[in-house]
């Protein structure tokens, strides 16, 4: 699949630079086209598809506004602070990953298990960076190359720094939901004892060197880390209960698991991770 990002130079013309995109593709390649129009007050945004065959279809589309009474400058701030880094990368990962995945797989009426799916998260982290790649960007997200390096190291590590992840499920695990969650709840409890341990030796060295500042910045990192824990225990649970005897649901996230429609999903993921791998890390030439 060809993804393109395409952000229009004038607001409220975005579709001529779409169209060129489309067209501009290899004739045969499926190709995907996000198209940004970016206004100050409003942006639009659309996905456009254009298929084997060459049929163009229009596969969502939507608005971001920005609201409040602050000052234009501080709103569009807050916007881009919120993101946290690149705006196109994030517009990739949000839209390109979870939007257009989301509702493919509402349309396909699986998007319970899709939510439940590991490769949601990081789908959408590996299409933003490609994106990144493809616009000649520099792919800067630590998170990308730990999962390149190692990717069942970086789902355990990601699960027990943001435990909000143990929600996410392999193929495999989503075989048997319910007994993954508890596993994927067990580890991060297990993990949170650990943690109550380092917060405790903190206190102690803070208590001997009560002006040292990257002691006190440590300790609330840990805190912070506690805290998530204990929402997304609960959201671990509230998911636990929500399949827990409803055995339709669970048939249903079984049977979506072995389907050719994750199948895809796992494909396309592992594509995108195979492209970064050859783009990031070119194999070395020989001398
Ligand atoms: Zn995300």
């Amino acid at each position: 699949m060809v993804r393109r990002l395409v952000l229009g130079r004038t607001p409220g013309r975005w579709t001529p630079a779409v169209t060129e995109s489309l067209l501009s593709c290899r004739k045969g390649d499926p190709t995907r086209v996000l198209g940004v129009d970016p206004g100050t007050l409003k942006a639009g945004w659309a996905v456009l598809e254009r298929a084997e065959g060459g049929r163009v279809s229009l596969l969502d589309a939507g608005v971001i506004r920005v609201k409040g009474s602050d000052p234009i400058e501080v709103r569009l701030n807050d916007k881009y602070v919120e993101t946290g880094r690149d705006f196109k990368g994030t517009l990739a990962h949000e839209l390109l990953g979870h939007g257009l995945e989301h509702g493919v797989a509402k349309k396909k009426g699986n998007d319970f298990s899709y939510g439940l799916y590991r490769g949601d998260e990081t789908g959408a982290l590996l299409v933003g960076a490609r994106v990144e790649q493809e616009l000649g960007m520099k792919v800067r997200n630590g998170r990308v190359t730990s999962y390149l390096r190692d990717p069942e190291a970086y789902y355990q590590q990601n699960m027990f720094l943001a435990p909000a992840y143990a929600l996410g499920l392999s193929l495999e695990e989503m075989k048997d939901p319910v007994r993954s969650l508890q596993e994927h709840k067990e580890l991060v409890s297990a993990h949170r004892s650990e943690l109550l341990e380092r917060r405790k030796e903190l206190d102690e060295a803070i208590k001997k060197d009560i002006k040292n500042k990257g002691l006190r910045e440590q300790r609330g990192e840990v805190q912070v880390s506690i805290d998530t824990q204990d929402e997304s225990l609960g959201a671990l649970d509230d998911y636990v209960g929500a399949l827990e005897g409803d055995e339709k649901l669970l048939e249903r996230v079984r049977k979506d698991a072995e389907s050719e429609q994750f199948k895809a999903y796992q494909k396309a993921l592992d594509e995108d991770a195979e492209y970064l791998r050859k783009a990031l890390y070119p194999p070395k030439k020989k001398k």
